[in-house]
């Protein structure tokens, strides 16, 4: 794996987080665009505030910033924008923190694994076809239709190991 890869995955504490947002929404527009659809202010603003650090945020939260932002939204309008960033799949939904991440790399249909660091709570993900065809493998053995081969793992990332060493 290139190192260009790792250091996407988990960005270092000190990063432009900046870069990463601009580059997010130019992936987004590219996206929407590619398929007709539009991103919406609502949508974009949402997408932003998905994209406002690597850590999940929750429906919840989100509606708290857009309220504070003077939006007179409401949980639906939240939910329906969630529902449409995934669906294109500009954001992933964390299941194991009921949160929501953005894709860093959302042109590419793909089955993930996402790692989440327990310390900073950052999440990463990875695209790793070997896990995702271990995924079929095991549901074919036992007649099973999967829906989702989305594996999270929980753990520590590299910044938080080599600061706790
Ligand atoms: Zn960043
Ligand atoms: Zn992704
Ligand atoms: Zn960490």
């Amino acid at each position: 794996m290139s190192r260009d890869t790792i250091s996407k995955a988990f960005p270092s504490p000190r990063h432009d987080h900046r870069a990463c947002v601009d580059a997010a929404l130019v992936q987004a527009e590219a996206v929407c665009a590619d398929r007709g659809l539009r991103l919406t202010p609502l949508r974009r603003r949402v997408f932003e505030l998905v994209w406002q650090s690597h850590q999940p945020v929750t429906a919840y939260a989100l509606l708290e910033q857009l309220v504070r932002d003077g939006h007179r939204a409401q949980a639906p309008t939240v939910y329906r924008s969630l529902e449409f960033l995934l669906e294109c799949g500009l954001v992933h939904r964390v299941e194991s923190l009921n949160a929501f991440v953005g894709c860093n790399q959302p042109s590419s249909g793909h089955d993930v694994g996402i790692f989440i660091c327990r310390v900073c709570g950052d999440v990463a993900e990875l695209a790793e076809t070997a896990i995702s065809r271990s995924i079929e493998r095991g549901a074919d053995r036992i007649g099973f239709t999967v829906e989702s081969r989305v594996v999270e793992v929980s753990g520590t990332c590299r910044a938080c190991a080599d600061a706790s060493r």
